[in-house]
């Protein structure tokens, strides 16, 4: 039997990470992926293909232009799906190629098949023929992600009623739209199809949507996607679906209202993948959504069993995923890890999309601490007329007793590269001056963060 002092499950950003980290202190890993290519949800379902799609969208529609000719302005009439896949397929291509390169430039083995566990350090790898094969690891990584939560009473069919991992083998484009589940991976695709005048219905059972951002910057948004025709049903669960002879559905909603659709993607959370994982053998429990506990080292309950990356839950990320995997390989091989900084950067690719790094001004309010804000709209920065910017705004928040920036939040185009630059100022714990002090390039929509700050000073003591 192979012997390995790393087994990687899963060949996600978290796993990827931890496998190459290893492999550059010359240990010996394998990185068992049950995919025929490597790269995990957010290669081959999650993050690249979302992403992608939106690009293509926003590119083909004219979306980014039609400020300046119009609501009807195309760059191509007719948008189908296979328009959209077609840049969906040479994108992923071609990271699945960079990705194997490094898994060899690196001297990372990697195995095809099922792997589950036979005891606390033996693995058996099964392929889709059926053979297995079995390895032993001194240290193992559970990287295993992710998959949709499908519950029963959703009649899903794979091109109809689908979840959010099927909307990459898209065949037709729908003319309306219902998603189930207002949370990150809804409202990204909900606003991408709007983006393509589908008809959009959002069905949230609760009365709000991501909680987790700033509530000023979702009030801006819900405005900018109902002007986007989006119709929101918040506060109302699904009863049940019915599908029409002409092929849509008819949703019934709790309140006994309804909505009809030639399309619905359900998309209410996903569950830790550890189902086939016989964790019982390894002794490695897990949570009512199949969900692995660790500790500050991402140890599980069994020390050499380390899991990381969404099968552990918040936050879920592909940025934070890797993360996890790099401070994973440095614990089990005795590494020096330098902690994650507190604040790290949340992106939602939304149409329009949202950004925020460190605390909302709930949070601020919640921890008593005195503060001020300050706003700057996108409009307002001459970067923002040439870009043909309506909408868009930036809130930075800062401390009135230390003048340190607290938060910074932004809806609208760029929020999720111009982040960076709050994020380092707020981890290396700076303050409103270093915005009102430092020259920032003209016209850009980075100015946006000095208008923000001196829109602050002007209401702060001096
Ligand atoms: C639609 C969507 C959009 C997203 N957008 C973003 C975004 O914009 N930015 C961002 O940072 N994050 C985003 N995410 C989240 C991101 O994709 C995940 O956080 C990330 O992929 C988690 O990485 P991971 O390491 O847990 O592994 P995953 O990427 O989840 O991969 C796990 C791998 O394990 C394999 N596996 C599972 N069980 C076994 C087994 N028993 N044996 C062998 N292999 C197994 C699976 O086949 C899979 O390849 C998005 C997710 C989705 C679904």
């Amino acid at each position: 039997m192979e012997q390995y002092e790393l087994i990687v499950i899963g060949s996600g950003p978290s796993g990827r990470r931890a496998a190459v980290q290893a492999a550059k202190w010359n240990k010996r890993v394998l990185v068992i992926e049950k995919s025929p290519a490597i790269g995990g949800v957010s290669v081959h379902t999650g993050t690249l293909p979302s992403k992608t799609l939106r690009e293509t969208v926003l590119n083909l529609s004219g979306w980014r232009e039609r400020t300046f000719y119009g609501r009807s302005y195309r760059v191509k009439d007719n948008i189908t799906a296979a328009d959209l896949l077609e840049r969906l397929h040479m994108t992923l291509e071609h990271e699945v190629e960079n990705l194997e390169h490094q898994f060899v430039r690196n001297k990372v083995d990697w195995a095809h098949g099922l792997a589950h566990f036979i005891d606390p350090n033996t693995l058996e790898i099964v392929d889709d023929a059926g053979e297995s094969t079995r390895v032993r690891g001194d240290k193992i990584l559970i990287a295993t992600g992710t998959q949709p939560h499908r519950p029963d009473y959703i009649p899903f069919d794979g091109e109809t009623i689908i979840d959010s991992d099927e909307i990459i083998e898209l065949k037709n484009l729908p003319r309306s739209l219902a998603v189930i589940g207002a949370g990150v991976i809804g409202i990204e695709y909900a606003t991408i199809f709007s983006a393509l005048d589908v008809t959009v219905t959002v069905i949230e059972p609760r009365d709000t949507m991501l909680d987790f951002i700033d509530r000023e910057i979702i009030a801006e948004f819900t405005h900018l996607l109902r002007l986007q025709n989006v119709t929101f049903r918040f506060g109302q669960g699904v009863e049940k679906i019915e599908k029409t002879v002409g092929g849509g559905s008819i949703i019934h909603l709790e309140n006994k209202r309804i909505v009809k659709a030639d399309m619905v993607l359900f998309s209410a959370g996903r569950m830790g993948a550890t189902d086939k994982l016989g964790l019982d053998k390894a002794g490695v429990p897990t949570d009512h959504r199949q969900r692995i506990k660790v500790n500050e080292h991402f140890q599980t309950e069994v020390p050499h069993i380390y899991a990381a990356g969404d099968v552990i839950g918040f936050p879920s990320l592909a940025s934070t995923s890797m993360e996890q995997g790099r401070i994973v390989a440095c614990h089990a091989f005795d590494q020096d890890a330098y902690d994650a900084p507190e604040y790290f950067p949340y992106g939602v690719y939304s149409v329009p999309e949202i950004s925020t790094v460190g605390m909302s001004e709930e949070e601020v309010q919640q921890r008593g601490i005195p503060y001020e804000c300050g706003v700057c709209h996108f409009r307002e920065t001459a970067r923002g007329q040439i870009m043909g910017l309506s909408s868009g705004m930036m809130k930075m928040i800062f401390s009135l007793k230390t003048r340190r920036l607290l938060g910074v939040h932004i809806v609208g185009e760029g929020a999720t590269e111009l982040i960076h630059i709050g994020q380092a100022v707020l981890n290396l714990k700076g303050t409103l001056e270093y915005f009102v002090e430092n020259t920032f390039n003209y016209p850009t929509l980075a100015e946006a963060y000095k208008v923000a700050a001196l829109d602050a000073w002007n209401r702060m003591p001096h």
